[in-house]
């Protein structure tokens, strides 16, 4: 299931920081704001990161990838995380050119670039960031668009916003640009990988910058593409050994299949009809279609959808997923529970996510003994995945229904740390602690919410 949630509270002004560049006014665009969470999709960009920054000697720094619901085309570092954009993936029609973006990502980090943002960032009050750049943002776009309205708009709210935010937003200078994309080169050589996706990708831009309408890409905006840079980079990624190196079948049915899962949660249907026009009874353009139907159809109808591409992909752990979730939808918790217990089993790493889908299914059973079940299954499964906000809330509700009322308001606790409102974190917090016995694992957790100071 791809689930979008509202990001915690740093993670949310980091992604306003480009999300906001071509919307304003500013509160509207921050509602859109949403973190996408997905077993299915995590698992792929990472296999597609991992080489990448391993190559980039940042295998050990921790980097996260954060997937932005965002139509436009973006990616962008913020300290230690790269975002995407969703649309960034449903534009990227082989995994070559999103390998190649984050090459080009990745060739930023380790450069260096933009480190006294980042620095003045981490320094800086929160929200008066939040404040200059959704305002520097709005200014952007006016001037990208020549329109005077947008840009007015901006530098009202700017007016007291820092330099710093302008010099970081503004983007990269042109020759940080020419190192990342060399270095990028050199990653994807090192790696094996081919350069055509990188150039693909960054023609395409380069191309939409010239008939430049409201609707420019923020990646355009922060990454300067001049046309010396694309003949540049046209000539050393045209030497590059791999150039003509094709992304494994296997991997470019991954891809698809994500790619098919995006436009059906965001934009429905008729999104995935257009983007598998050319094979339209294909596997990626069937998974959209059970998808779809999932999502606005009927149960029983997707159910068969989705039992026939099992057919076809046994082994295929997200299938497993998308039966678990469509027969929730069908009140079957029982036989969703055990459809998630397969995708677990299936999927390489037990994928935390997968876990707290197994758990809600468990819990949904209402049985005491699965309800039990359900509640360690979630524990595991949020132990993995920390910051799923979401997930305390099953978490809070298994132990509710087993009568187990500190650990509940503990869950709810966590969920109300983990989505950045501390205050409600601490209230819950406290009421645990008055419950729990003195120095036990769940007192401690409590203690460390309420001790909790926020950074900065
Ligand atoms: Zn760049």
């Amino acid at each position: 299931m791809l689930r979008t949630v509202l990001p915690r509270l740093a993670a949310l002004f980091l992604a306003a920081v480009h999300l906001v560049v071509l919307s304003a006014p500013p509160a509207a665009a921050q509602r859109n704001i949403a973190i996408v969470r997905d077993a299915e999709i995590e698992a792929l960009i990472s296999e597609y990161a991992r080489p990448i920054l391993k190559a980039a000697g940042l295998a050990r720094s921790g980097i996260d990838i954060v997937l932005v619901n965002d139509r436009s085309f973006n990616a962008f570092v913020a300290g230690r995380r790269i975002f995407i954009h969703t649309g960034t993936l449903t534009d990227a029609e082989t995994p070559n050119e999103i390998i190649g973006v984050i090459a080009h990502e990745a060739g930023h980090i380790a450069g260096g670039h933009q480190e006294r943002l980042r620095q003045q960032i981490q320094r800086a009050q929160t929200m008066a960031i939040v404040a200059a750049l959704v305002g520097i943002g709005a200014g952007v776009a006016g001037a990208a668009s020549k329109s005077g309205g947008l840009a007015q708009a901006g530098v009202g709210i700017a007016a007291g916003g820092a330099e710093v935010a302008r010099r970081g937003l503004l983007g990269y200078q042109r020759s940080e640009e020419a190192t990342a994309d060399r270095t990028a080169i050199d990653y994807l050589n090192a790696t094996g990988q081919s350069a055509k996706g990188m150039l693909t990708t960054f023609e395409r831009l380069a191309g939409g910058l010239a008939l430049a309408g409201v609707n420019v890409d923020p990646y355009q905006i922060s990454h300067p593409m001049p046309r010396e840079r694309i003949a540049n980079l046209q000539e050393v990624a045209r030497k590059s050994l791999h150039f003509d190196r094709k992304d494994p079948p296997q991997l470019q049915l991954r891809h698809d299949f994500m790619r098919a899962k995006i436009a059906a949660y965001t934009q429905g249907a008729n999104a995935v009809t257009r983007l598998f026009r050319s094979d339209p009874r294909g596997l990626a353009a069937r998974y959209g279609d059970a998808i779809s139907t999932y999502l606005h159809g009927n149960p029983g109808a997707a159910l068969k959808k989705a039992d026939a591409l099992v057919a076809e992909l046994p082994r295929n752990a997200y299938l497993q997923e998308l039966r678990g979730d469509i027969l929730i939808k069908a009140n079957r918790p029982l036989d969703a529970a055990n459809a998630y217990a397969k995708a677990i089993a299936l999927a390489p790493g037990r994928p935390g996510l997968l876990q707290v889908g197994y758990g809600q299914a468990l819990m949904a059973t209402g049985k005491p003994d699965l309800v039990k079940k359900a509640a360690s299954e979630l524990q595991t499964g949020l132990s993995r995945e920390p910051e799923f906000a979401n997930g305390y809330r099953y978490l809070a509700q298994a132990y509710g229904q087993l009568g187990d009322i500190p650990a509940a308001e503990l869950a709810t606790a966590e969920g109300h740390f983990h989505s950045g409102q501390y205050r409600d974190a601490k209230l819950f917090a406290l009421r645990a602690q008055k419950q729990l016995k003195p120095g036990s694992p769940g007192w401690l957790r409590a203690q460390d919410i309420i001790q909790y100071k926020q950074p900065g």
